[in-house]
């Protein structure tokens, strides 16, 4: 039976917070403790407080997961997203935060380590799980991933084979990765590749495939941190033979470039050019989304390729879910409360 806590709440968007444990070799002592959450995991509180200079800020989100929530204790809290999706619904779920504040582990997981896979492998999972079952009540899904990454306002076909064309600023044509959206609220990415897909290894594969393309920077803060957008989409088209349903769905699992600030990571010349588009497609994601929150008129889209390229899975009767990933390092209080406040804003 899958959990209905997302299905019980209200509205289409939605924000959790998750605070990732200590890792080995930061200060983990109590008095340098700077973040306060619910403390059991069975709780699975709202309230998480934040004291920065003596003075204590206080959020309330969705939901708060600790640093004991396993993937699996996330899956089970998504998992009905995963349904709507496969239910024909156009579905995104964000991870938004700092380098190093476990977006890649909420989405991707630990290579190697099943009990840590992220939410990306889980939802495949699920769902070819779905469909092998569905399959006896007629049902019958085509599934179509694509993976691109969005750099310096740029899209990246990390499924390409092809090293050259891989990105879209190469001068070959300028209608290379342009976006398109049909009246019926299908998205087209001019020559984006797009792979069937008929098994969760197959997916894994591309993973990998993708992986090797992606662009990482090295900052002063983490050598592996991404200085691009990673978008994971997959496309679902159901037809029932029995009783000639269709359904066309879409899920999209976003791994967002670092949140933090510019002095922060010491950014100049190229490296000031990229924190300068992270800063503006992450400022005009947040506009977009407290937009939809507040069911105003003008939704400002197309402010960013990001927006531009989610529009049809962004408002409407489509879903949204926001993780807000935040490490318990006290010396990363700053940036905290900036991805609180932010993740307050859209909530
Ligand atoms: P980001 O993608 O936001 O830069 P990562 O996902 O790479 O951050 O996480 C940074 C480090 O913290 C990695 O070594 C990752 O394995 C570890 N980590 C993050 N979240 C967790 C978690 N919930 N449990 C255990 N380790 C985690
Ligand atoms: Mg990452």
């Amino acid at each position: 039976k899958l959990h209905n806590t997302i299905q019980e709440l209200k509205g289409n968007i939605r924000v959790f917070c998750r605070v990732r444990p200590l890792l080995s070799g930061e200060n983990s002592s109590d008095e340098a403790r700077t973040i306060s959450y619910p403390t059991s995991l069975e709780a699975l509180g709202r309230g998480i407080d934040l004291m920065q200079n003596g003075q204590k800020h206080c959020f309330t989100f969705d939901k708060v997961f600790v640093p004991s929530a396993s993937q699996e204790d996330i899956f089970v809290e998504i998992s009905q997203l995963v349904q709507s999706a496969l239910d024909g619904y156009k579905v995104c779920i964000f991870a938004y935060g700092q380098t190093g504040s476990g977006k890649t582990y909420t989405m991707m997981g630990r290579p190697g380590n099943p009990d840590e896979k992220g939410l990306i492998p889980r939802c495949l999972e699920q769902i070819f799980q779905t469909r092998q079952s569905l399959r006896s009540q007629g049902w019958k899904y085509e599934l179509q991933v694509s993976m691109l990454e969005i750099y310096n306002e740029t899209i990246r076909d990390l499924l390409s084979t092809n090293k050259e064309a891989v990105r879209s600023d190469n001068g070959v044509s300028p209608q290379k990765y342009a976006i398109k959206h049909d009246a019926s609220g299908n998205t087209h990415v001019v020559e984006l590749t797009v792979v069937d897909v008929r098994s969760s290894r197959e997916v894994s594969f591309l993973l990998d495939h993708a992986a090797r393309n992606r662009s990482v920077g090295k900052t002063a803060m983490n050598e592996q941190s991404s200085r691009s957008h990673f978008v994971f989409t997959l496309r679902i088209s159901g037809f029932n033979e029995s009783t000639e349903q269709q359904v066309q769905g879409v899920l999209n699992l976003i791994d967002l470039a670092g949140s933090e600030r510019l002095s922060k990571s010491g950014s100049t010349g190229d490296r000031l050019k990229e924190t300068q588009a992270i800063n503006k497609s992450l400022s005009s994601l947040g506009d977009v989304i407290f937009a939809l929150a507040k069911k105003e008129d003008h939704v400002p889209f197309r402010n960013s390729k990001l927006t531009y390229l989610l529009q049809p899975c962004l408002g409407g009767d489509s879903k949204t879910l926001m993780f807000v990933n935040i490490t318990p390092e006290p010396s990363s209080t700053g940036e905290s409360l900036c991805s609180l406040r932010f993740a307050a804003r859209v909530n």
